[in-house]
């Protein structure tokens, strides 16, 4: 991922209640799980030709009849039973003047800065949370990572350390540095930035790190305990992915996810999240013989793939709650996993830029934190 590409997807989403004429937009009407749905207001009586403002999810995209349609404050559940002729489109709309979009934008912006603020409070409390970032090499877009991160944690009020080696360092200069701050006790949480240079082996590097300060989740240590059931750190982005479900009372008990893509910084945690959560599982990498007959069961979507639209329209489920993690730059600009027409037929979205990627910097924070509690006892980490 190169560098303006992690600038774009922190970008400021535009969420909320869009007007295309008559009252501004409401300050704080952007909150989270609520508005069930974007509002199109199109203030006074309009000609039923009139188009309306789209919102930014829907750009690009043909009006196409919808499937169904939400209505405010309805469970998720419940929205599977909406699912009804939507003949009453925009056009029609136009007349009562409020048009509805479908999809509930699931705002991580808005979700990571509560929990960033969160985090602030904790901090203060403990009196003190150090964080050690490991930067090796000169990959751009590993430095703006580093310095996102740095910044996010020092406004935090986290110690956060920014240690760095150069582009051709040996492994075991690495090895030596992690073993440094696995003995630091001013240090509770260290995050070793990937990838590393290509001399250095990673898995050797990330399993050196003491488990209890992997802040990332990614020690076999870590990944084991939530295989069995039992997470301590987790990987921040499939954290967030849950925060997101959560905050927008989207419950996987008993519900079809489908996870697309299995690397074990993304895929495979956020399926075993799902799990420990009760949903039904299903995990779809480049072998998936038939993907869209996969998706279109889900009611919960993960797209960690790094194919641009790879999950488009006709692939989900109305109703379905969609988060997008992958990333790719493109010559149009960033693009997701998911086709924005999918704004149309899913319950639950996450924009681009502006959904998963806040998250994850939000949800490091909070396991900076985890690892302090875990380092005074606070919470237990199991005797190694
Ligand atoms: P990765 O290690 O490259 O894994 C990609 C996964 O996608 C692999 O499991 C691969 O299957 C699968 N895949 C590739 N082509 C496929 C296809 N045509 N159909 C189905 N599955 C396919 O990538 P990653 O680290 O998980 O990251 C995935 C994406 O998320 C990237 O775009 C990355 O930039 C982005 N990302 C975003 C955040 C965030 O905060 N939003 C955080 C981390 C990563 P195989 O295993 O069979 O090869």
């Amino acid at each position: 991922m190169d560098a303006l590409l992690v600038l774009d997807e922190l970008a400021e989403p535009e969420v909320g209640i869009l007007r295309a004429g008559g009252r501004p937009p409401s300050p704080g009407s952007a909150r989270l799980g609520a508005p069930a749905q974007y509002e199109l207001d199109l203030g006074g009586e309009q000609d039923d030709e009139r188009q309306p403002e789209r919102h930014p999810l829907l750009q690009g995209v043909d009006e196409q009849p919808r499937e169904h349609e939400h209505q405010r404050g309805q469970p998720h559940d419940e929205l599977h039973a909406a699912a009804a002729d939507h003949s009453a489109t925009v056009r029609g709309r136009a007349r009562s003047r409020v048009a509805r979009v479908p999809a509930t934008v699931m705002d991580g912006k808005a979700l990571a800065a509560e929990i960033r603020a969160g985090v602030a409070r904790e901090v203060a409390e403990l009196g003190h949370v150090g964080l050690a970032t490991v930067l090796v090499g000169d990959d751009p877009a590993s430095h703006v990572y580093i310095s996102l991160k740095q910044k996010a944690a020092t406004e935090a009020g986290i110690d956060a350390r920014d240690v760095r080696l150069p582009e051709d360092a040996s492994e075991e200069e690495v090895l030596a540095l992690v073993a440094e701050l696995n003995r630091d006790d001013e240090v509770d949480g260290i995050l070793v930035q990937l990838p590393l240079p290509g001399q250095i082996d990673e898995a050797r590097v990330t399993g050196a790190v003491s488990p209890p300060k992997d802040v990332d989740g990614i020690h076999p240590v870590n990944a084991g305990y939530l295989y069995l059931g039992t997470p301590l750190h987790v990987p921040a982005t499939p954290a967030g992915c849950m925060e997101l479900l959560a905050a927008h009372g989207v419950d996987p008990a008993g519900k079809e996810a489908v996870v697309i893509g299995r690397s074990e910084i993304v895929g495979r945690p956020v399926a075993m999240l799902l799990l420990q959560a009760n949903a039904t599982v299903t995990m779809c990498h480049s072998k998936t013989a038939d993907l869209a007959a996969e998706v279109r069961r889900a009611d919960i979507v993960v797209a960690a793939v790094g194919v641009p639209g790879i999950v488009t329209r006709e692939m989900v489920k109305p109703g379905a709650a969609v988060l997008d993690v992958g990333l790719t730059r493109t010559e149009e600009g960033i693009r997701g996993d998911v086709d924005p027409a999918v704004a149309e037929v899913a319950g639950y979205l996450t924009p681009m830029p502006g959904g998963t990627g806040p998250m994850t910097i939000a949800l490091l924070l909070r396991s900076a934190v985890r690892a302090a509690r875990y380092r005074r006892g606070i919470l237990a980490y199991p005797i190694l």
